[in-house]
């Protein structure tokens, strides 16, 4: 029966949703197919052919690249190696905070972008915006790269994310009847978790039985933590965890692999470029998304060898509304020099920095999840430019902040409306102002930090 209703969702329902509502999303998802298994030769040729494009129309465009390429002169008719962008300066969060609207292409109206935000890894917000065409090919990304995990159009996913309504994207009977038919998705909110959630998410996932978990890393990892404490054998068993959104730690893994019985694929992505790279069946590295994305590793100004750590640039070879070219994300990474095993063309990459978080506590014994409070609460703020959050106990919880350039009354005011609605009542705050947050030296930031051990809760 199960595996019936899949075909008929595969085969009838998604292409005739994908019909329906005018996407690109198939067709993406069989190029990407076919051209993962190219040689790494031909990947680079296609990406310095996508590169050229972007780069043509960012200079045409987008007043933001025009006058940057003019200053720097760089002309991308010339470009004839990928190495010949790195005459090109960075791409700093500041820039776009700061010039958003002159980065966007002029001959992309309103309504063919979509607005999207993201708290970032380093916890900066930003607010950026994605063309249409480019959600239909970052939805075939994430589908080809689910199905390295042994996902399929048609199986069932459960979600142990952010908060419920920011998944599920749409709302109704008509969202509700898709999500029945087509994406068949059980949403478990991790933004705050109970003993009580924990409970629910074991008689929830018992019930639906998905195929695959998709988690933030440290929501999986507590749940997989707490299942095990309490002694629980009758848990369901998913097919594989697909981990993202934080550092995954190898303890981690190994926990939820344990209890799980099930291998992890990690995954690395961010809101501003879509999923940039995963493991395959063989979890020998990270397969970078080298058709959408061109990842350069950095070191003091120049390009980090193989195996040598750099900070990480982005550019999204497919995002025309709106260019991110050299994109400073402020994650650190370095490149594998080895092919894959399984047969992929698609370069390597090894994540070494990244987003920490911890769970916050609230004296209700709630958790927060760090990862969600950085969309949910950080990146709805105004004016905040960084934010670091640290718990010394389980009734204070103090604010770090670097205030961006419209920090003010309404971002105080924003924090003591919002705040108690993620920490309940109870909780005191504070607000320390820093010039800067930094990185530990192995790259990571940390974003919350709590000196609370979560497994008070079990
Ligand atoms: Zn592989």
């Amino acid at each position: 029966m199960g595996g019936l209703y899949r075909n008929f969702v595969k085969h009838i329902v998604y292409p005739l949703e994908t019909m329906r509502i005018g996407s690109s999303a198939r067709r993406h998802l069989a190029e990407l197919e076919v051209s993962q298994f190219l040689s790494p030769e031909r990947i680079r040729q296609l990406q310095i052919e996508r590169l050229r494009r972007l780069l043509i129309h960012a200079y045409e465009h987008c007043p933001f690249y025009t006058e940057r390429f003019d200053q720097h002169n760089f002309n991308p008719r010339k470009l004839q190696a990928i190495e010949d962008i790195q005459s090109l300066p960075i791409t700093t969060k500041k820039d776009i905070q700061e010039n958003k609207e002159r980065m966007r292409a002029v001959n992309f109206p309103d309504e063919m972008l979509e607005p999207n935000k993201t708290g970032g890894s380093t916890g900066a917000p930003l607010y950026f915006y994605h063309d249409k065409e480019r959600i239909f090919s970052r939805e075939a990304s994430t589908f080809r790269h689910n199905r390295w995990a042994g996902w399929d159009i048609g199986m069932k996913t459960a979600h142990l994310w952010g908060h419920r309504g920011d998944i599920s994207g749409m709302k109704g009977i008509k969202a509700g009847l898709r999500n029945f038919l087509l994406e068949r998705r059980l949403i478990l909110d991790t933004s705050s978790i109970t003993r009580d959630s924990l409970v629910q998410f074991k008689k929830e996932l018992r019930k639906f039985r998905p195929d695959i978990y998709i988690a933030y890393a440290n929501s999986v990892f507590l749940f997989a933590r707490f299942l095990k404490e309490t002694g629980s054998r009758d848990h369901h068993r998913p097919r594989a965890v697909i981990t993202s959104a934080e550092v995954l730690e190898s303890s981690q893994r190994a926990v939820i692999e344990d209890v799980f019985e099930c291998p992890v694929f990690d995954r690395y992505g961010s809101r501003e470029t879509s999923i940039i790279a995963s493991e395959c069946e063989k979890h020998t590295g990270l397969h970078i998304c080298a058709e959408t994305l061109l990842l350069e590793f950095i070191k003091e100004g120049r390009a980090a060898g193989p195996g040598e750590v750099g900070k990480t640039l982005i550019t999204d070879l497919l995002n025309f509304g709106m260019p991110f070219i050299r994109y400073q994300n402020e994650d650190t990474g370095s490149t594998v020099a080895e092919r894959c095993s399984c047969g992929r063309g698609l370069p390597l990459m090894k994540i070494s920095g990244g987003r920490v978080t911890d769970f916050l506590m609230t004296p209700e014994g709630k958790l927060i999840s760090g990862a969600a409070l950085t969309i949910y609460l950080i990146a709805n703020a105004p004016g905040v430019a960084q934010a670091q959050l640290i718990q010394e106990n389980i009734n204070e919880v103090t604010f770090r902040i670097v205030k961006g350039e419209m920090f003010g009354a309404a971002t105080l005011q924003f924090f003591e409306r919002e705040i108690p609605k993620f920490f309940g009542p109870r909780v005191k705050y504070s607000i320390e102002y820093v010039e800067n947050i930094p990185q530990e030296n192995s790259g990571k930031y940390r974003f919350s930090i709590s000196k609370v051990d979560p497994r008070e809760m079990f």
